[in-house]
């Protein structure tokens, strides 16, 4: 097995009374893309800047490599940050700011010659060489600070919310071009950010983090399908969540009676007492009157709002427990019959669409989501 890229060991950072990051372990594999992502003040910065060298740790270890680099000054540290405010050098030209770091680690006049165009291709800058930072746009300016900062292949490149500063269209341009760049130089990119979807549209594992601590690492489709915690439920999108007993043989039962069936392997050193959710988007909903769909999982209400978003339609239902339920769905055919407000309904979903929550945490606050 490939030593991990970067590896934190219980590191803690104190900043008087806050603790910024609490006990965190953490490692990142060669060639990965990781969104540390989480909402505002839960550490995700402080984390990176520790990485890169920026910040000390009060308390553990940080690996690059094999290597303990705990103490040694950023420059010591094969790695390079690329900051929301570009940084660029404003009296160089863009050629003199890509060759930047390689001028000064000694590299020829022919070593820079051949790899200054090779970086300003990679970022798609190629006859740029001339211009003045100040003659960019942001879009151009962040890629040339990406360019900056590969042309000295480091290890690792940490990424400090790199697109917080575009608009809206060219942030979503700039996610696709970043993971493309990623692919192609194959260097472990950490990228800080609190914007899900980026997170979601860039990396190939997120870590969430909440109050210092990671509360999950994986993939982001099995962040999404499958939350283990309360705060990633909610911070990855809506969810449905109700409360839930286990019992034996991959079901459930909940407050009013029913039982659900789960994945058992969901069920797997869980808590006695846990919640059970469903994405929005994943459940079906018919008028109560109609057959129930065998094999899924059901939950009963009634229609207490309707709310017709164009490609979706979106109905909050109360249930008789007191638990809200939402359900989205797609308007694919023209003139698609709508439930209506007051109506009886039943809710279907299939059985391995639903995740388990088995922390006791709560969901976050509308501030934390924005
Ligand atoms: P944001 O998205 O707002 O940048 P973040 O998740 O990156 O947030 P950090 O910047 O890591 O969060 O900060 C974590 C906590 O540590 C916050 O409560 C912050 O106020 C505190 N903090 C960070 N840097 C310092 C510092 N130099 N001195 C004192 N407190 C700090």
């Amino acid at each position: 097995m490939d030593q991990p890229d970067v590896r934190l060991e219980r590191v803690t950072k104190q900043f008087g009374d806050v603790k910024a990051v609490d006990d965190l372990s953490l490692s990142f594999d060669r060639g990965g893309f990781v969104a540390l992502l989480g909402p505002s003040g839960c550490g995700k910065t402080t984390t990176l800047r520790m990485i890169g060298g920026f910040e000390e740790p009060t308390a553990g270890t940080v690996y690059l490599g094999e290597q303990n680099v705990t103490g040694l000054p950023p420059y010591k540290r094969e790695v390079n940050t690329v900051f929301q405010n570009y940084a660029l050098f404003p009296h160089m030209n863009i050629f003199d700011n890509v060759a930047f770091g390689i001028r000064q680690r000694g590299a020829s006049k022919h070593e820079v010659a051949k790899q200054v165009p090779d970086m300003l291709e990679l970022v798609q800058l190629s006859g740029f060489e001339k211009r003045k930072p100040t003659q960019l746009s942001g879009g151009q300016a962040q890629r040339v600070a990406l360019a900056r900062a590969l042309i000295n292949k480091p290890r690792v490149l940490l990424l400090d919310e790199p697109l917080g500063a575009l608009d809206l269209k060219l942030r979503k341009q700039m996610q696709i071009e970043l993971k493309r760049i990623q692919t192609e130089v194959n260097i472990t990119f950490i990228h800080v950010t609190h914007d899900q979807e980026e997170a979601m549209t860039m990396a190939d594992r997120i870590a969430v983090m909440n109050q210092g601590q990671i509360e999950q690492i994986g993939p982001p489709v099995e962040l999404y399908e499958q939350p283990r915690t309360a705060f990633v439920a909610g911070f990855l999108g809506v969810s449905n969540m109700v409360t839930a007993t286990i019992e034996d043989g991959g079901h459930v039962r909940l407050a009013d009676g029913s039982s659900v069936a789960v994945p058992a392997d969901l069920l797997k050193d869980a808590p006695r007492q846990v919640r059970i959710g469903v994405r929005p988007e994943k459940a079906r909903l018919l008028p109560a009157s109609e057959p129930a769909e065998a094999g899924a999982n059901r939950l009963s209400g009634t229609i207490r709002d309707v709310s017709y978003i164009g490609v979706s339609t979106q109905y909050i239902i109360d249930t008789p427990s007191g638990d809200e339920l939402v359900a989205i769905v797609q308007n694919a055919g023209r003139g698609a019959r709508h439930l209506l407000r007051g109506e009886s309904v039943q809710l279907f979903w299939d059985p391995e669409n639903t995740f388990v929550i088995t922390d006791e945490g709560q969901v976050p606050t509308v501030e934390e989501l924005i």
